[in-house]
């Protein structure tokens, strides 16, 4: 049989087989998935092959074989062993919702998000929330930044989660497809994610309360199905997306409007800084590129990374 994993919790998984069963799996002895070394040979959103074993009174799957994933996100620990967990897998698209106030998403951020997005070979679309409390000025701010993000390729969306607009849009962009939420606290995302389904109640803001109190919680992610035909993955615990190890000369191929000029650059390793005859410093110089945008770059260039990590990322 085959099915997809819904649930983990370390030594068990749930998974939906073709006809929607729920089965309890396990992993039979330890294979291991060519590749990456990671503490959790599987994980949510993997596709599995599992035979069914009926020699004890509770019938369960075991899981011989993984299907190749076309994408996965992980974490890495911070302690010295650094040892990586995948989080979740064949994530088709990764919503992150954005508002101008309460909190102020920065361009800093977005941008490093949207790098995250395209190493991990994953859609990212840009959710802009709350557009019911904009005034004039900050309606502004949000078109520009809607002006800067759509010019490069990325969708972007206008909804108030509160007082549900937008939301048919966004259940267009999801439907039969896997799907996963971010941004930082108070964007808006259980509401969002209610307005979605109202009773699905995610266990986001349950588990970071319990985060508050010190206490300490392993928190796993899991699939479910919403009613008008679409998957989220829910990643409590988890609040950003991770950053992704990147080799300087890498990090400008995850800027679009970077990766389109590359080839009119002088040096084909250029890092778009002090070199001469560089397409992406003349784009900037032309306005054509976005100063933010180039900001961020330059600030991803530098590898502060490790403070974004420890603040956005590790629970
Ligand atoms: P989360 O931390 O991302 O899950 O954010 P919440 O869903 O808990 O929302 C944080 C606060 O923002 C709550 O007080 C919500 O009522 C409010 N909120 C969420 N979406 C909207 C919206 O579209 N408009 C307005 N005015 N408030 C919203
Ligand atoms: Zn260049």
């Amino acid at each position: 049989m085959t099915g997809i994993v819904y649930k983990s919790t370390g030594s068990w998984y749930v998974v939906k087989a073709d006809n929607d069963e729920l089965f309890n799996c396990r992993i039979k002895g330890k294979f291991r998935i060519k590749g990456i070394k990671s503490t959790n040979p599987i994980a949510v959103g993997d596709v599995v092959d599992f035979e069914l074993d009926k020699s004890s009174d509770e019938v369960y799957g075991v899981i011989h074989n993984i299907h190749e994933r076309k994408n996965y996100i992980i974490r890495k620990s911070v302690n010295l062993s650094k040892q990586t967990h995948i989080i979740a897998s064949n994530i088709d698209v990764v919503f992150l919702l954005v508002t101008i106030n309460n909190p102020v998403t920065t361009t800093s951020f977005i941008d490093r998000f949207l790098v995250t997005a395209e190493a991990y070979g994953i859609e990212a679309v840009l959710v802009f929330n709350k557009i019911d409390t904009l005034d004039e000025v900050s309606i502004d701010e949000q078109l520009y930044l809607q002006v800067i993000y759509s010019e490069i390729g990325y969708q972007c969306l206008r909804v108030s989660a509160k007082e549900e607009k937008g939301i048919d849009s966004l259940k267009a962009l999801m439907k039969d497809r896997v799907s996963m939420f971010s941004g930082h606290s108070g964007v808006g995302k259980s509401t969002l994610v209610n307005a979605l389904e109202p009773n699905l109640n995610l266990k986001t803001a349950e588990i970071s309360e319990q985060h508050q109190q010190g206490q300490h919680t392993t928190t796993f992610a899991e699939m479910y199905d919403l009613s008008f035909g679409a998957k989220i993955i829910d990643t409590p615990g988890i609040r950003g997306f991770g950053m992704v190890d990147m080799e300087p000369e890498e990090i400008g191929d995850y800027f679009p409007e970077f990766f389109a000029l590359k080839e009119h650059c002088k040096f084909n390793n250029c890092l778009h800084k002090e070199e001469p005859h560089c397409a992406v410093k003349e784009a900037l110089d032309n306005d054509e590129i976005a100063w933010s945008r180039y900001q961020s770059y330059l600030q991803i260039l530098a590898g502060d990374d490790e403070i974004y990590r420890q603040n956005n990322f590790e629970k």
